[in-house]
């Protein structure tokens, strides 16, 4: 598979300190960055897909990629068309069918070949117009001279209104054989890049307008009325379709007969419209298609289509976040130049300035020592930081633009979850100080980049006949399975028979879009605390699943959540260990907060108990039980 497609070789000038953050880059800004001309070239990360699309675009391949949003698909997309040869575009003509006005004929001829086609064609039209309209004033003068002769002039300018009338009537017929150039390649630079991302039918497929007229010398011939789809304006380039899985299956369908025939008619879309009378000869629908979406969309993707693409071509699933070494971290300075040059407007970034993206990579990784490729957003935060220099008149973007660009370029849930906090503070909801019975600060994640303090209450009551778990609001699943996972730790070292009581559990004010998946520790302790009336400390937070052996398990989103904790004035917090090394947290609340990372539920409590004499005899039991239970699990 040799490619002829070599790759550039970086040019950036590097000291030999590669353990700073801009991997040992020396520049003064951004402005020193050479930023590749290819698209192909400027990816950052993602060299797998990279790969593929350097193959399939030699050999013509199909491609589906899956993966996050903003990790490139489409720009891989469109460096793809790029390397296709320009040489063989072409243009699509439309013809009048002289034997079925409804069947336009469709010719193909090179680029550039349509314009000069279509001028020939004006030019005769002209010519035979000239001729007509020379002809059309000598029979007038003629008609005119006669009426005058035999003294009738009225007769005469009624007939010379009806020869005028009759030439331009004729002159219309001979405009109408004129083609139609559907699609005209004479400028590209490149192949077509389409985008048919939630397309309708019509600008899929092509389509043919409606006619009001229809007839008696105004239509339209319907040859002129025939508009090209993206699968038509994609021959010899890539057609990109994004969210495949939002298409109706009847473009699915249609997409899949363009890919297999390599030709497809253009026909009127709406039923009730003139334009669906029409259907042209087939039209060339030569593209390569990238389909993308994310994992879900291959579910709902027409099998058969999904097949077409597995058996012509290549999957590839995009990577969230690549390794973070040295010549990582040049790369993604390049980035900010790339998104600086691609803008046209920001000034270029100071070293201090790319530092603090690079920074701001590392910490949207949610992993140790990996950078995020989620580089839309990322390139929407060097936007916003360069539009805020910009508007100060700086000649470059600072560390601390990019600072305020931060803070300002919060999404949604972040915003919504900081005005949370605010709002809990000022009535002072969330309890950050002293000791409760049955009431742990959990943690919860709202979208997908912030946290939140959710509070869980705990009562325990007997119960009249078999005991029961009672919740409040959506979280009942999380709370009943938080439940069963620790009853059967509780029955082994409690005198109390969870099994004849109710318990009541109550997420304090949960809110819409949160997710409890992780609650179970913060559950569990609440109801050890309120069975065994021994208080929980409240300037803590926690955040874990649990086995039903009471190990804690490593959940999603510990950065935000410890963050969260943090932002709420609370001084600890309690994360599993295996999450340990997605820590991640922002300078300033490094010192604010303690980060205690544990395994098993033992610590958890060992912890967040207050009140010494009860707290340690449970938590003793507790660890001599499950030893038991480990020690069991060993044996043969
Ligand atoms: P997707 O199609 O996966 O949603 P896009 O290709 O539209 O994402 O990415 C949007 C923008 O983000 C790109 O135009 C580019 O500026 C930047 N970007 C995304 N991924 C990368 C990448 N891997 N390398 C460089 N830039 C990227």
């Amino acid at each position: 598979l040799g490619s002829d497609v070599t790759l550039e070789e970086e040019a950036m000038p590097v000291t030999g300190d590669e353990d700073d953050v801009l991997g040992g880059l020396d520049i003064e800004s951004t402005a020193d960055i050479e930023v590749p001309d290819r698209l192909v070239d400027q990816v950052i990360g993602q060299s797998h897909a990279r790969d593929i699309v350097l193959k399939a675009a030699k050999q013509r391949r199909h491609v589906m990629m899956i993966g996050s949003p903003g990790t490139g698909k489409s720009m891989l997309a469109k460096a793809m068309s790029q390397l296709l040869p320009k040489e063989d575009l072409q243009d699509v003509l439309v013809y009048h069918n002289p034997d079925d006005g409804n069947e336009p004929k469709v010719r193909t001829v090179p680029a550039g070949k349509g314009e000069q086609i279509v001028d020939a064609h004006k030019e005769e039209a002209n010519k035979r117009n000239q001729m007509r309209s020379f002809l059309m004033w000598i029979i007038i003068a003629v008609v005119v001279g006669y009426s005058l002769f035999v003294g009738n002039p009225l007769l005469g300018v009624l007939a010379a209104g009806v020869i005028y009338l009759a030439f331009r009537y004729g002159a219309r017929g001979s405009d109408s054989m004129i083609p139609n150039l559907l699609i005209n390649n004479a400028e590209k630079q490149t192949a077509p890049f389409e985008e048919a991302t939630g397309a309708h039918a019509g600008a899929l497929l092509g389509d043919v307008r409606h006619d009001p007229f229809q007839s008696g010398g105004m239509e339209t011939p319907s040859h002129d009325r025939v508009e090209a789809g993206a699968i038509h304006k994609a021959n010899k380039g890539v057609l990109f379709v994004d969210e495949i899985n939002t298409l109706d299956i009847r473009s699915q369908q249609k997409l899949m007969t363009a890919i297999q025939e390599g030709a497809f008619s253009i026909t009127g879309q709406s039923e009730r419209s003139s334009g669906a009378m029409v259907q042209t000869e087939p039209v060339p629908t030569d593209f390569i298609m990238v389909a993308a979406g994310n994992l879900d969309a291959m579910e709902n993707m027409h099998p058969a289509l999904r097949d077409r693409i597995k058996g012509y071509g290549y999957e590839v699933y995009m990577d969230d976040t690549i390794e973070d070494d040295p010549e990582m971290r040049r790369k993604y300075a390049r980035f900010v130049a790339q998104e600086v040059e691609k803008d046209g407007r920001l000034p270029h970034f100071t070293a201090e300035g790319v530092e603090e993206v690079i920074l701001e990579a590392r910490r949207r990784a949610g992993r140790k020592e990996h950078l995020s490729l989620k580089l839309r957003n990322l390139g929407g935060l060097v936007r916003v930081a360069g539009d805020i220099a910009r508007a100060a008149d700086k000649e470059f973007t600072e560390r601390e633009d990019v600072l305020q660009a931060k803070d300002r370029s919060r999404s949604i849930e972040q915003q919504l979850a900081d005005n949370y906090i605010e709002r809990r503070k000022d009535y002072k909801m969330t309890v950050n100080e002293g000791s409760a019975v049955g009431r742990v600060n959990g943690l919860a994640v709202m979208g997908e980049d912030s946290g939140i303090v959710m509070p869980v209450m705990a009562e325990v009551a007997p119960s009249q006949g078999p005991g029961e778990v009672i919740a409040t609001g959506k979280l009942q699943e999380i709370a009943m399975e938080a439940v069963q996972n620790v009853s059967a730790i509780i029955k082994k070292f409690s005198d109390e028979d969870i099994s004849e009581k109710d318990i009541h559990i109550q997420f304090v004010q949960s809110y819409e879009g949160v997710e409890g998946d992780s609650a179970s520790v913060t559950v569990a302790t609440a109801v050890i605390s309120a069975l065994e009336n021994i208080p929980v400390e409240q300037n803590l937070a926690m955040t874990g699943s649990l086995s039903v052996r009471g190990d804690v398990l490593p959940v999603g989103g510990v950065t935000h959540k410890i963050e969260a904790a943090a932002k709420t004035g609370l001084d600890t917090v309690i994360i599993p260990k295996a999450n340990e090394q997605d820590v991640m947290i922002e300078d300033e609340y490094e010192d604010q907060i303690e980060i205690v990372p544990v395994s098993h539920l033992s610590e958890v409590l060992e912890v967040a108990l207050a009140g010494e004499p009860e707290k340690d005899s449970l938590v003793d039991r507790l660890k001599s039980i499950t030893g038991q239970a480990l020690e069991r699990k060993v044996g043969p």
